[in-house]
């Protein structure tokens, strides 16, 4: 079937029901090749993919070492199921991924997407209290953080606190206990910089403490929420948490879909405060952004209570069909055979320290409220009135209509609400690091205007 650009188009618009989209407004982009951080459209039209294929693509798209995994695993076999069964892909990545992560973080579980490893970390630390050998059956309750984003499937949405996407759903949902955003950047009156990292530990202390005998897990996108807007924790935050949760015995999940795989700078976001959480979630990049895989690693504490005679029950009854896929598990393998061969991460701090000096160009614009940067994650928020604190409303969508100018210049950029994301892939350059934060400037200016002009 070869259909014609306006074939193409028209049933794009028409049967494609698409992600985060309103279908009725929706004017298609529709992309044929990509080359480097490069994407083309059916048109021919190139654009620098500035958001990393919606905060995935790690090494840019084509990268000869990813397609020549995925080439050669297809020449021995595309798919063997890991329900009691095996495939050499599958072990080899999981024993890198044990060498990689810290502390005993020793046991990899297999899923497809984001959302499907945090629900497989709620469920295992729910199952765990249930049946370790000093059960606590009453801790069957979580901590989560407002603007949280952990995916769209109901228990990942109901550890998720962002209103526009998730309170329609509130009646099919969980409750949990809800804490504000450890939110560097928008401190409460009387919070300073100094004092906002022992503010929000001492809210999270205080539910604990209150409610530590009925607490399962508290689940945390590290160092940063990013659907949220790119919301930048307090430095030492991460630190505090990881005490408190051990003090009063309770489970740690860490959602690292987005910030994990070198995005903040390390491998991993939770190496910047030498943390070990119980669980560690990753996706997105794990592939280099070529295919879904995600994982939940857990430590052996968690592992050994899961172990038992068939008959005890102790058994983890979850599985996907596409769990421990041999060609995802192959790109996986080749994604960090990358980072390292090509010293992916050795090569960060150039690169962030010059996307930092250039995002200094807009701090001091007067609709810019605050540049957000961790690693190479950006959120550039917009406002209407600097000195009154005054938002734009939502539906004026200025972070869109900044994105939407800087994609019609050849710089494909998505925002989240009235935040201008950036979020380019790790093997961007610093030219185009450069053509991004011009193209976000333009854009920027262009959106402040005035509407309906
Ligand atoms: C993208 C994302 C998810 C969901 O991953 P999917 O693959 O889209 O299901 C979960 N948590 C975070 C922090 C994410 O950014």
């Amino acid at each position: 079937m070869n259909l014609t650009p306006e074939e193409l188009r028209h049933w794009d618009r028409k049967a494609h029901w698409h992600s985060f989209t309103q279908m009725s407004e929706y004017e298609p982009l529709i992309i044929e090749r990509g080359e480097g951080c490069m994407l083309y459209d059916i048109d021919g039209n190139g654009y620098l993919d500035g958001v990393s294929s919606l905060w995935c693509n790690t090494f840019g798209h084509r990268h000869p070492k990813l397609d020549a995994a995925i080439r050669d695993q297809l020449d021995k076999v595309a798919h063997v199921t890991n329900l009691g069964c095996s495939s050499v892909p599958a072990i080899e990545l999981t024993k890198r991924i044990v060498e990689l992560t810290p502390g005993d973080l020793d046991h990899v579980f297999y899923a497809c997407d984001g959302s499907s490893a945090v629900e497989v970390a709620l469920k295992m630390a729910f199952q765990y209290w249930q049946q370790r050998e000093d059960p606590r059956p009453k801790k069957t309750s979580y901590i989560a953080f407002h603007e949280a984003y952990h995916g769209d499937t109901l228990g990942s949405v109901s550890v998720g606190g962002v209103e526009m996407f998730h309170d329609m759903f509130r009646p099919l949902l969980f409750s949990v206990h809800r804490l504000p955003s450890p939110d560097r950047d928008h401190l409460p009156d009387g919070v300073t910089a100094g004092t906002a990292c022992q503010y929000y530990l001492d809210q999270l202390e205080a539910v604990l403490k209150e409610h530590h005998e009925t607490l399962a897990a508290v689940v945390i996108e590290p160092l940063v929420q990013g659907a949220a807007g790119m919301l930048v924790q307090p430095k030492g935050y991460l630190r505090g948490l990881r005490e408190l949760t051990n003090k009063y015995d309770v489970l740690l999940i860490f959602d690292e879909i987005a910030v994990g795989m070198g995005r903040t700078g390390t491998m991993f976001a939770c190496e910047q405060e030498e943390v070990t959480p119980d669980f560690l979630c990753l996706g997105k990049g794990l592939t280099g952004g070529y295919l879904p895989l995600s994982v939940t690693v857990a430590t052996t504490k968690i592992w050994d209570a899961f172990l038992g005679t068939y008959g005890e029950l102790k058994t983890f009854f979850h599985g996907h069909t596409f769990s421990g896929n041999p060609l995802l598990c192959a790109t996986a393998l080749a994604t960090l055979d990358v980072f390292e061969e090509e010293k992916i991460l050795e090569q960060l701090p150039a690169k962030i320290a010059h996307l930092e000096k250039r995002l200094a160009e807009l701090v001091d614009h007067p609709h810019v409220a605050s540049v957000r940067q961790c690693g190479l994650i950006v959120g550039v928020e917009l406002i209407a009135d600097k000195e009154t604190g005054q938002e734009y409303p939502w539906t004026e969508r200025r972070g869109w209509r900044a994105c939407r100018h800087a994609t019609q210049n050849g710089v494909w950029l998505r925002p989240l609400g009235n935040v201008v994301v950036i979020m380019p892939p790790l093997s961007i350059t610093l030219e185009e690091i450069d053509r991004i934060v011009d193209a976000a400037k333009a854009g920027i200016d262009a959106a402040v205007a005035p509407c309906g002009e």
